[in-house]
């Protein structure tokens, strides 16, 4: 059932569980208010015009804050990102590997859910695309990281010494990395 309110339309569910009347306003801009079954179709009347000033600001922040479906923005960054991401890691897996003297085979970007970063043991790095959003020590760290699994392919205490030499504070840093969701 659809009721117009002084020119906002809103939708009417009427609710067996409900304990009393609630007003929700989604990303789509549809208004639903949730009826106890019995109560008055007046007493709702009067409850959304208390709110109307509130349904309002929710409907008006909605038109200047569009929702995107999520997985469709994410591929969208993903094809934005790749090409810098991928030139990004390829200078700095460049320089680390000089600087501990290893050799590697192929750079992938990925666009990964859980990980920044990984290396294989036939000495393929791969990265998230991601990594273009990351500030200048915490990719040295990851590529750091990821490069020094190409001397040692765990995480023992000799990995973590060699990971030291570049970045001494490894530990805050391996931190912060790991605060940014994956
Ligand atoms: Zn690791």
């Amino acid at each position: 059932m659809l009721k117009d309110n002084n020119s906002v339309p809103y939708q009417i569910k009427v609710s067996r569980r409900a304990r009393k009347m609630r007003l929700a306003v989604a990303c789509d801009s549809t208004v639903t208010l949730t009826l106890p079954s019995g109560m008055a179709i007046r007493a709702a009347e009067k409850f959304v015009a208390a709110k109307l000033s509130w349904i309002k600001r929710a409907l008006e922040y909605f038109k200047t804050h569009p929702v995107k479906p999520k997985a469709k923005a994410v591929r969208g960054e993903y094809k934005k990102f790749k090409h810098q991401a991928l030139s990004l890691a390829q200078a700095k897996v460049k320089q680390w590997a000089e600087f501990y003297g290893v050799n590697y085979q192929r750079i992938s970007i990925k666009n990964q859910k859980t990980r920044w970063g990984s290396c294989s043991r036939k000495g393929n790095l791969n990265f998230n695309y991601r990594i273009v959003h990351l500030r200048s020590e915490l990719l040295d760290y990851l590529v750091v990281h990821e490069v020094c699994h190409l001397k040692e392919f765990n995480h023992s205490r000799k990995f973590w010494a060699e990971v030291a030499k570049a970045a001494p504070n490894y530990k805050q840093l391996r931190a912060e990395l790991r605060a940014y969701g994956f």
